[in-house]
Formats: C-alpha cells, sequence, structure tokens
C-alpha cells in the first residue's frame, strides 16, 4: 500500500506504528540517513526483472556507517516486526538489482560502511566492509604499490567483493569462484549478537584470514544466499601478480562444436594448465559489446539463425569464443601455451588469436581485462542489442561434459525462442561444472514482451528441471520456485535455521525462497 508519507509500507504493519519505527531508526541515524521520500528511494527501486516494479518497492532505506548502528536498527525491527533487506553496493542487476524480494521491506543499505580493514600483502589476504567496491580495491592495490590481483565480476568497479561473494558469484581469473576464496566474516545476528567466523572467533586471532574453516561446523556458508545475519566483514584471497599474463580466445565456427569444446578444454582445466574461470561466450554475447541487434534484424521475435549465421561471417565472430589465460614465470606460460596449442590443433577445430594478433579490438579487450581483475564496464553492452532495459540471468550448473553442455544449450534456446527471445549466453568453467549463464533478454517497456520473458524464464526453470538441472543463483522474481524445485527437505532444514537464528523472521524474509 502506498500513503501520503511512504511509497509502501512493511507487510502488516499499520503506517502509526511504521512511523514509531522511523522515528526510532532516524534517533540512531539522524534524519539525512533514514530515506522515505519517493525520490530519495529511486535507486532501489530501479529493477531489469519481468516484475511490475511495485512488486519490489522498499518502504525506506537506511544508510548505516558503523556496527554499532546495524545492531541497533536490528533492535528497532524486532521490536516492530520491519523486514529488513541488506544490500552492500546494490549492484545485483539482472538477479533483483537493490530492491527486496517483496513490497514494503525496508533497504539496510551498507554502502558507506566502506573501510579497508587490512590487506596483507604478504599473505594475499583482505578483510573488507560491505560498501568496498572492486574500484576502490583496485585504487588501494595501486597507490600502495601492492602486487595483489582481483577477480571481479563484469560489472567489476561499481560493484563489490563483499555482495558479490555473498551471492556466491563469480569472475575470471584463477580465483574467480569467489566464495571459494573467501575467508572469514563477521556477522550480526538477528538478536544484535556479533558472530566471527573461522578462526575469528579466538581472541587476538592471528589466522582468521588464512584458514577458513576453524574449528566445528563451518558457519560460514549459511550466510551466503541467505537471510541469517548481516555480514559487516569479509575477508578474502586475493592472488599474487604473476611476472607474465598470456589471455587467449579460441574462437568456434557452429553452435554445435560446444560439444568438443568442453570435450577438448576440460582434462585442460581440470590439470590446471588452463588455470583460471575462463569463458566460452556466444555469437550474440560477443556481438552486443559491439552493436545493437537492429544492425542486422529489425523485425519482432527471437533473431532467426539465418540472420546470426551472416552476422558471424560478416563480423568475424564466432558461434562459441573461448576466453581464457595463462599466469605466471614467461617458461611456465611457454610450456603451458604448447600444451594448449597441440591440443586444440589435434581437436582439428578451433581458431586461436592471440593478444598480438587481437591488438585493440572488442571484446578481446575487455576479455583480457577481466581475466586480470582489472575495472570494465563493456559488458553493459548487452543491453543495447535488445533495448528496454530486461535482464533476468538464467543461470543452470552443468556438469563439465560436451553432451551435457550441448543438450543444455538446445533445450534453453528452443524455450527461448519459442517466447520470441534470443538465446545470449556464456558458460563459465569451474573446477568440474560450468555455470551455464544465459541473459534473458527483454523489452522492459514492452507488456508483451515482459510477460513472454516472465513465461520462458518460469519454463526454463520447470524443463531443466524435469532433466535434473537446476540454477545456482536466482533473480528475487523466482527464488521460491526455485526454492521448491530443490525439495522440501532443504526447505524445511532452512526455516527451522530461521526459526533458531531469526525467530521474529525480520531478516530479507523471501530470500532464496527461505521465510519463517
Ligand atoms: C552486464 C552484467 C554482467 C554481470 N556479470 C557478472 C559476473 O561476471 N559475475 C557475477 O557474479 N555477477 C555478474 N553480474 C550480476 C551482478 O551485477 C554482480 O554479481 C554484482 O557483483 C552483485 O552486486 P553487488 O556486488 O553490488 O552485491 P549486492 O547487490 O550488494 O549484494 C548481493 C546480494 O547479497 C546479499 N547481501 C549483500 N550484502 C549483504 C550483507 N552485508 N549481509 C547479508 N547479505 C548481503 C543480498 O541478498 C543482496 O541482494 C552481472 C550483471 C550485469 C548487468
Amino acid at each position: 500500500m502506498m500513503t501520503n508519507k511512504y511509497l509502501a509500507l512493511p507487510p502488516g504493519i499499520s503506517e502509526a506504528n511504521f512511523d514509531l519505527a522511523i522515528a526510532e531508526f532516524t534517533a540512531i541515524l539522524g534524519a539525512d540517513r533514514v530515506l522515505i521520500s519517493e525520490d530519495l528511494l529511486k535507486p532501489y527501486t530501479k529493477i531489469m526483472i519481468a516484475e511490475p516494479t511495485e512488486k519490489h518497492d522498499p518502504s525506506a532505506a537506511l544508510i548505516a556507517t558503523e556496527v554499532a548502528e546495524v545492531q541497533k536498527i536490528l533492535k528497532v525491527c524486532n521490536k516492530y516486526r520491519v523486514p529488513i533487506w541488506t544490500i552492500s553496493t546494490g549492484r545485483n542487476f539482472g538477479y533483483g538489482s537493490a530492491a527486496p524480494a517483496s513490497r514494503g521491506q525496508v533497504i539496510l543499505d551498507l554502502h558507506r560502511m566502506n573501510r579497508i580493514i587490512n590487506v596483507d600483502p604478504v599473505m594475499g589476504t583482505a578483510l573488507l566492509e560491505p560498501g568496498v567496491t572492486y574500484q576502490q580495491l583496485t585504487d588501494y592495490l595501486k597507490d600502495n604499490k601492492i602486487p595483489l590481483w582481483l577477480s571481479c565480476p563484469a560489472p567489476s568497479a561499481i560493484a563489490g567483493p563483499v555482495g558479490n561473494t555473498l551471492d556466491r558469484g563469480v569472475g575470471y581469473t584463477p580465483y574467480g569462484e569467489h566464495f571459494m576464496m573467501q575467508c572469514g566474516m563477521e556477522v550480526v545476528m538477528a538478536n544484535g549478537e556479533i558472530l566471527r567466523t573461522g578462526m575469528g572467533a579466538i581472541e587476538n586471532t592471528t589466522a582468521w584470514q588464512v584458514f577458513k574453516w576453524g574449528y566445528g561446523p563451518y558457519l560460514d556458508g549459511l550466510f551466503t544466499q541467505s537471510n541469517y545475519g548481516v555480514v559487516t566483514k569479509l575477508g578474502t584471497w586475493l592472488m599474487p601478480a604473476p611476472p607474465a599474463y598470456k589471455p587467449f580466445c579460441i574462437r568456434y565456427e557452429n553452435e554445435t562444436d560446444i560439444h568438443d569444446i568442453v570435450e577438448t578444454l576440460r582434462p585442460l582445466r581440470m590439470a590446471n594448465i588452463i588455470p583460471n574461470a575462463m569463458v566460452f561466450a556466444s555469437a550474440i554475447w560477443e556481438a552486443a559489446a559491439l552493436f545493437p541487434r537492429t544492425k542486422y534484424y529489425t523485425g519482432k521475435g527471437a533473431t532467426p539463425d539465418s540472420v546470426l549465421r551472416d552476422m558471424i561471417k560478416a563480423e568475424k565472430l564466432g558461434a562459441w569464443n573461448v576466453y581464457a589465460a595463462l599466469y605466471g614465470t614467461k617458461e611456465q606460460i611457454a610450456v603451458n601455451w604448447d600444451i594448449i596449442t597441440n591440443v586444440v590443433k589435434a581437436s582439428g577445430k578451433g581458431l586461436i588469436i592471440t593478444e598480438e594478433e587481437a591488438g585493440d579490438t572488442q571484446p578481446f579487450k575487455y576479455r583480457a581485462a577481466l581475466m586480470r581483475g582489472d575495472m570494465t564496464l563493456q559488458e553493459f553492452g548487452l543491453y543495447r542489442w535488445r533495448g528496454g532495459g530486461g535482464s533476468m540471468w538464467f543461470a543452470p550448473v552443468a556438469q563439465a561434459r560436451g553432451a551435457e553442455t550441448l543438450k543444455q544449450m538446445e533445450l534453453a534456446k528452443s524455450i527461448l525462442n519459442e517466447h520470441g527471445l534470443d538465446y545470449v549466453a556464456e558458460f563459465i568453467v569451474g573446477m568440474r561444472d560450468l555455470h551455464h549463464i544465459v541473459d534473458v533478454l527483454f523489452d522492459r517497456e514492452d507488456p508483451v514482451e515482459t510477460a513472454a520473458a516472465y513465461a520462458c524464464f518460469d519454463k526454463l526453470l520447470s524443463e531443466f528441471a524435469k532433466r535434473g538441472y537446476a540454477v545456482y543463483r536466482v533473480n528475487t522474481a523466482f527464488m521460491d520456485k526455485t526454492a521448491a524445485l530443490y525439495g522440501s527437505t532443504k526447505q524445511d532444514i532452512e526455516r527451522s535455521i530461521k526459526h533458531a537464528l531469526d525467530p521474529n523472521g525480520i531478516l530479507a524474509p523471501g530470500k532464496s525462497g527461505i521465510y519463517l
């Protein structure tokens, strides 16, 4: 419900009671850090998913700058049963952006809690507050001449390691699986208590950022993709800058080559000969970095295959484009480069392109930047492809097996095309899995296309589940459905944990489909 004063109200809370909560928040933070006007809430209401904006309007936003403020805020939330949706840098584009899972939640915005508490140049570790951006950390390393590299997601500069890691996001260096590289957290629990995970629970700890597991049950996972606490510090490992770096591309002609790509490159990845989270990008993903689809197609619906084939030929793109890199001494790289080029030649497919051959051209340039953790926003070109600002990431996990990727590609493409949408995808290679990242792009200003995108996403989830596939992360419109697909036992356990840790259900109701 919108009132004269508020854009929305938390569910079940009267305006008079919300007034009281707001007065208490204001006493903690001061009026300038309690945002309630529609104008000031705009940054939190801009979503890209295929649901009406109103479904995700917050009732207010609170800007905290200290752990003690977070503790006090949670106390007020418990008192009035106000639900609170925590963001760090709030750039979760295509997964819900900064907006809450449901209407009326108060945003707890931690972007101004942005101290780099510690970077240890010898151990290659960092302890960060939630608001630290990748740009800020990059600048810090450069200013202090610390030879460590970041691993960042494509929106790099404007997003941050804490939020990205807590949503179990990925980057493109050898440290690309970010949660794997996370080490130690500080968490404010719903009752205001402060938990330090891992070795952080030991007074005067000396090993908080170097040993992940601590003692007893490993708790850090509980605070990722969840609503069990507010993370106020997070430790992460940074990669020693290698003496040499060699990014490269391998271009493949046909869509069905995805089978052979996986079979050829998986052994190299598993043996760490290719050490990074390499990417297989589809033709449209490549094209979108360069031009909108109107250059080749102005019709409605999905871009026809014949048009795509012409585009691939004319623009000298691959139907699949592998981006990977080598890191180490020149000698190490030379040995691994020989192995890779020989394996690719022996496979009889794939055109290898080096940095020297690519020169200053895109998309090679931004991929080379991403694989060394440099800042680039080039990938936002994806939104030029179709226009209209609609995007939802459909991100199923696949075994790193050729037959599996081919099956997933064909299934995703047919469902997207059936709904008039394009298959715009990349596979990001983990140790044994592939994150199959499909950007469901649509014109959010067109209600018919938005409805088609919603139906398409719904069908993608269901049809993939029928074949034993599921997503690793999902946008706020589909969290409940995804949780249900993972089964009732898991949901029951998650609900029991929620009852134990957050008995009033104030923390981010609905995150990952978890409620009281
Ligand atoms: C063009 C494009 C490319 C992208 N490429 C990538 C990519 O390569 N890899 C990738 O992973 N993502 C990618 N994304 C998705 C997304 O933009 C990034 O994952 C981004 O890092 C998430 O935003 P953030 O870092 O600001 O996190 P936030 O939005 O701050 O946080 C993400 C979520 O984590 C939870 N959370 C945040 N902070 C806390 C806290 N302190 N305590 C408890 N819970 C918390 C909340 O549920 C929140 O919604 C891409 C998006 C676009 C538009």
